[in-house]
């Protein structure tokens, strides 16, 4: 067997699981150990018949195959005869193809934007503004004796989260794991996580702000006085506040159901206030949001690096930071840009109508492994690598633990990693 006793670091979501194992046979991944159903998918689909494998160009509504140098030449004219390029995508390129990114951006005065809106952007930013501290995934395994999903169904999303981390192993002031760790679980619907949750907080569909105001009240010595609080008896509520004012530490860890229930930037901010009270209390608390795709984390925080802004950054004519967008959604919608470089993202099949059709109308360059919705219609498709397999770099794990990707050795070079692309489009600009 080749390859037996190798580890290679998965990419299948922002935890970055560093200990897969894997055996080859006749250069392909014939065993993998330690790895989730996710993670399985996107190691395979480097093998899988539809991975993309040539440049292609678009003529007369069709594509034909060029060279990578042809493909990587006219995107280079595309962007340079564009007047404002839309740099669209991120969390799903590692941090070295994100600083290439940046520089193109700024280099053309470009919009840097991408997924982190849809997924943590803000709470990432919100959290940073207000210097709370993210512990590492290692320390709430070894301290955590109270784990609260909220809004996060890591039994279907990040399926070794529980078991690697927060819930079932045993720590250093857990020695027993799950069964000294008390787990809550705040969602509007039964998921697989509120199945397994000693403490089952089902509230109504946007009641997550009515739940943290209640929470904040009670923290501060104001008893609620109702029979339920949005949707949750009182007796349930009582014993979450008990819970949380007793535990020692509490993390908690947030999903899209707390950022994306309708009041979103109103939630974030209720949050944070809860997680700076209970440390006011006594309490060690901290948050962790469930960021989906594996860097994630590393485009938030290089887009704050570069222009103090989680996403939706207009650079201006020497590179300068000439406006931030308060949503992107307002940015894609309203702001001018005459070209797309879309990288590892597939924004016609995910982004309202209006604002997939505004990029069908403009050329469009997609770097991807995959033929998405958003590559069909592309004028240029330039296929890479898929990251942590077939090529290396280093992304940001969900806690902000930089990793090294250590990509399958005689897999590396088959594709460009989207650095190399990058790295080759940003020389001809
Ligand atoms: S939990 Fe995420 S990083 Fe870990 S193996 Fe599954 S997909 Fe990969």
């Amino acid at each position: 067997m080749e390859g037996l006793g190798q580890t290679l670091v998965c990419t299948g979501c922002s935890l970055l699981c560093d200990d897969i194992e894997y055996e080859m046979e006749d250069g392909v991944v014939s065993k993998l150990y330690h790895i989730c159903m996710h993670g399985y998918d996107k190691v395979m689909f480097a093998f899988s018949p539809q991975r993309l494998k040539a440049p292609l160009l678009s003529s007369n509504g069709s594509f034909r195959e060029v060279s990578l140098d042809e493909a990587i030449s006219k995107a280079a004219e595309v962007l340079k005869s564009s007047k404002k390029p839309l740099l669209y995508g991120w969390s799903c390129a590692t941090n070295e193809a994100i600083d290439l990114g940046l520089e193109i951006a700024k280099k053309l005065g470009g919009i840097f934007d991408g997924t982190m809106w849809i997924c943590h952007g803000y709470s990432i930013y919100l959290a940073k503004k207000l210097g709370m501290g993210l512990p590492k995934l290692e320390e709430v395994l070894n301290n955590a004796d109270h784990v609260v999903f909220w809004g996060a169904n890591p039994g279907d999303n990040h399926l070794r989260h529980m078991s690697r981390y927060a819930v079932f192993p045993r720590g250093e002031r857990v020695p027993r794991g799950i069964e000294t760790r008390m787990l809550s679980a705040v969602d509007i619907r039964m998921t697989s996580t509120v199945k397994v949750a000693m403490n089952k907080l089902l509230i109504n569909p946007g009641g997550d702000a009515e739940l943290l105001s209640a929470l904040i009240s009670e923290l501060e010595g104001k008893p609620i006085q109702r029979e339920e609080v949005a949707g949750i008896p009182l007796k349930t509520f009582l014993e979450f506040v008990d819970v949380l004012k007793q535990r020692p530490y509490t993390a908690i860890f947030y999903g899209l159901g707390l950022t994306h229930s309708g009041k979103g930037k109103e939630n974030v901010e209720l949050f944070y206030r809860l997680v700076q009270l209970l440390n006011q209390n006594g309490k060690s608390c901290i948050a962790m949001p469930m960021a989906g795709h594996y860097n994630m984390v590393g485009a938030v925080i290089k887009s704050l690096d570069a222009g103090g802004g989680p996403f939706a950054i207009d650079f201006g004519e020497g590179g300068e930071v000439a406006r931030r967008g308060e949503s992107a959604l307002d940015a894609l919608l309203s702001w001018e840009y005459d070209s797309a470089l879309i990288v590892g993202s597939d924004p016609l099949s995910s982004l309202p109508s209006e604002i997939a059709q505004r990029i069908r109308s403009i050329p469009t360059i997609v770097l991807d492994y995959r033929l998405s919705l958003t590559a069909k219609h592309a004028d240029i498709v330039i296929p890479v690598a898929v990251p942590g397999v077939e090529s290396g770099g280093h992304a940001t794990r969900m806690d902000e633990e930089v990793v090294t990707l250590s990509p399958i050795g005689g897999l590396v070079g088959r594709f460009p990693s989207d650095e190399e692309v990058l790295d080759k489009l940003l020389k001809q600009l």
